[in-house]
């Protein structure tokens, strides 16, 4: 078995992640910057360590006596977040940068870079009706600012460590992923975790109206994250050394997505739009033509179950009783 190190473990991916490789009986250290108790997911049976991975130091802390890394860690959040945060973005390259040189003198075996969707050139995102974007379309570079930068060079160093120092990297772009034990509130929230909040929040309090970023009629692809995490470990543990798609291709507007949901809740909201919050590109979807062909991976599960089984959490989260804070940590 392996000896794993996940950084990030304390997040979204991370926390699934980590439960993943347990489950698959690897050795497993997780590390992220948030203290203890606020990490979505937390295993007893893995090694946690409260470390800032900016700084070099830590990174060999973390890094040293294992043989294989994940790279999930990095500041970010939705569009709220990076279109205003765009500094802190980019100093996630620390993370990475840390991580990879820590990495190579360490002797570690192999490498994962967790990239997105916003490295693509935004000019090739202007249509809503987005055919998918293949990898190529990275370049010419015209990421999102800010945090699409810091992905898309990121990526190149993975690349040229790879090159240089034959440190085995694999890079997956994600498509948004979503899912139970991620962030729904306090600004850094994706539109489906946002949304499905919003309309339980909207049941609740009896006020049947809902405010959505934009116009609704931008378009994106969502991937549940257990999908999400067989993608992860299929690519780690592949021969693919470029940069790949890894998010559905089933596309939807924003107000197709806030329709699935109030299908979910049972009721109907009225719906205001607020055009001058953050909404990024106009349109976007992933061309899986790639990860098809090298590892016949599709997503399993469809965007009405993912969600269903979303709202449900993030009910439990804001149910009576319960301030959304607690329940979610140490689930096992
Ligand atoms: P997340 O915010 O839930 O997890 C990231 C974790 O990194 C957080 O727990 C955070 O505390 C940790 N972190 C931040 N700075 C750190 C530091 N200096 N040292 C140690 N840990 C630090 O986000 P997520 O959704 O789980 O995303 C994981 C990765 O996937 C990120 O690199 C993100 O950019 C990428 N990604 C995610 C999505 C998505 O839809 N969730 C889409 C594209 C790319």
């Amino acid at each position: 078995m392996k000896r794993i190190l996940v950084a990030g473990a304390g997040g979204f991916i991370g926390g699934h992640l980590v439960k993943e490789l347990i489950r698959e009986g690897h050795t497993v250290r997780a590390v992220d910057i948030k203290p203890l108790n606020e990490w979505y997911q937390v295993s007893e049976k893995s090694e946690n360590l409260v470390l800032d991975l900016r700084l070099r130091e830590n990174c060999f802390r973390a890094v040293n006596g294992f043989n294989e890394v994940f790279n999930l860690a990095a500041d970010m959040g939705g569009m709220g977040f990076i279109e205003n945060n765009k500094a802190a973005c980019m100093i996630s390259v620390l993370i990475n940068t840390h991580l990879l040189i820590a990495s190579k003198e360490c002797g570690a075996d192999r490498f994962f870079y967790a990239s997105s969707a916003c490295v693509y050139n935004g000019d090739k995102q202007t249509d809503p009706d987005n055919p998918g974007l293949k990898e190529s379309d990275a370049y010419p570079a015209l990421a999102e600012d800010g945090y699409g930068w810091e992905k898309l060079f990121s990526e190149r160093m993975c690349r040229h460590f790879s090159e240089d120092f034959g440190l085995v990297t694999r890079v997956a772009r994600f498509h948004n992923v979503y899912g139970p034990f991620g962030t729904y509130d306090g600004g850094r929230e994706k539109a489906p975790a946002a949304i499905c909040r919003k309309v339980i929040e909207a049941g609740i309090s009896g006020k049947k109206e809902i405010l959505i970023w934009g116009d609704g009629q931008q378009t994106r692809s969502f991937m549940y994250i257990d999908d999400c995490i067989k993608g992860i470990i299929d690519i780690m543990y592949s021969g693919i050394s470029e940069p790949i798609n890894l998010g559905s291709s089933e596309m939807v507007s924003i107000n197709q997505l806030v329709s699935i949901v109030e299908d979910i809740a049972g009721y109907r909201l009225e719906r205001k739009y607020d055009l001058n919050a953050p909404k990024g590109v106009r349109g976007r979807n992933s061309d899986n033509t790639l990860i098809r062909q090298y590892l016949g991976w599709e997503p399993s599960i469809s965007l009405k179950k993912g969600l269903k089984k979303t709202y449900e959490w993030i009910a439990s989260e804001l149910s009576e009783g319960n301030d959304g804070k607690n329940s979610r940590r140490f689930n096992r």
